[in-house]
C-alpha cells in the first residue's frame, strides 16, 4: 500500500482556518467547569455544542461557493448522535471534537467535521435514500449518513481499517451500513443504483463508473486534482436525461484515492 503523502485529509481551507473562534472564547467556555453541579453535567456536552456551533460558522462562510447556507436539522442530529470520540484513537480523544482531521492509523485520517457536515448537506440525503461512500476510514462519515438516510453501502481499500470500522459500527448498533472491502473506483454495482455517492479520497479524475452508479436527480460529492495539491471538492448532479452537470465548490485537501490493479 502506497503510503500518501499528504497526511492532512481534508485540511480546512485558508478561508474556513480564518473563522476559528478566538481563544479568549475556548478559555471562557472551558472554565465553566466551575460551575454548579446542574452546569457541569451539561459541561459534558459543551466541545459536541461548541463544535456544531463552529461547524455551522464555517458553513454560511462558504455560502456562497457550495450553496449550503448553514447546519440543517438533519445533518445536526446526526453530527450530535455519532460519538466522533470512538472513531479517533484513544490517544486523541481529547481532540475528537476539534474541527480538524486527525489520524488513525495506516497513513489515513478521520475527515475534518466540517467537511463530513458539508459532504453530508451536498448530497441532499432524505430519509429513504440510499447512499454509496467511497473510503470508509475509521467509519465516521458512513455512521453520519446512517443518522440520515435508509441504508449506507460504504467501501475500504485498506483492510485492516475496514474491519476495524465494521466491529465499532456493529458495536454501536448500525445495522443499516454495508461495508466492503475492495476498490471504491469501481462503485458497488450490485448495489447501485444510488441516490448519493460521496468519495472521501481524492481521484485526479471522476470515476466514471460513480456517475453511471448514480440515479438520474442523483449526487456525487468528490474531492478531485492532483496528489499531493490542492483539490477541488465537485457537486456534480446526474439530470433527469442522464446528463452530470459539475458545480465546483470549495478546495480541500485529501489523501489520495488508491488504485487496485
Ligand atoms: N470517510 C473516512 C475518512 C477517510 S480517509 C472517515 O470518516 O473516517 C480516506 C479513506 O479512503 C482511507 O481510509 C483510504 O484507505 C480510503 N481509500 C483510498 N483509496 C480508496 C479506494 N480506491 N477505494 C476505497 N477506499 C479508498
Amino acid at each position: 500500500m502506497q503510503t500518501p503523502a499528504i497526511l492532512g485529509d481534508p485540511a480546512r481551507t485558508r478561508h474556513m482556518s480564518d473563522r476559528r473562534p478566538a481563544p479568549l472564547r475556548r478559555r471562557l467556555l472551558a472554565g465553566a467547569g466551575a460551575w454548579p453541579l446542574a452546569a457541569l453535567a451539561q459541561d459534558g456536552d459543551a466541545p459536541r455544542e461548541r463544535l456544531l456551533r463552529e461547524i455551522d460558522l464555517q458553513l454560511r462562510a462558504s455560502a456562497a461557493q457550495t450553496g449550503v447556507a448553514g447546519l440543517s436539522e438533519p445533518v445536526r442530529s446526526a453530527l450530535r448522535a455519532v460519538p466522533r470520540e470512538r472513531f479517533v484513537p484513544a490517544a486523541l480523544r481529547d481532540h475528537a471534537f476539534d474541527d480538524r482531521p486527525l489520524p488513525i492509523g495506516e497513513g489515513q485520517t478521520i475527515s475534518q467535521p466540517t467537511v463530513v457536515a458539508l459532504m453530508t448537506e451536498l448530497l441532499a440525503a432524505q430519509p429513504a435514500h440510499r447512499l454509496l461512500e467511497v473510503g470508509t476510514g475509521s467509519g465516521y462519515q458512513a455512521a453520519v449518513l446512517a443518522e440520515c438516510v435508509a441504508r449506507v453501502y460504504s467501501i475500504e481499500i485498506v483492510p485492516a481499517l475496514g474491519a476495524r470500522a465494521a466491529a465499532l459500527l456493529r458495536e454501536l448498533g448500525y445495522r443499516n451500513i454495508e461495508l466492503k472491502i475492495g476498490d471504491g473506483y469501481r462503485g458497488w454495482p450490485e448495489a447501485a443504483p444510488f441516490d448519493g455517492i460521496v468519495v472521501t479520497a481524492a481521484p485526479d479524475h471522476v470515476p466514471q463508473p460513480l456517475i453511471e452508479q448514480l440515479k438520474p436527480g442523483g449526487r456525487l460529492v468528490i474531492p478531485v486534482g492532483p496528489q499531493g495539491a490542492i483539490q477541488h471538492l465537485l457537486l456534480i448532479r446526474k439530470d433527469a436525461d442522464g446528463r452530470a452537470v459539475t458545480r465546483r465548490t470549495i478546495d480541500v485537501r485529501f489523501v489520495p484515492l488508491t488504485r487496485e490493479w
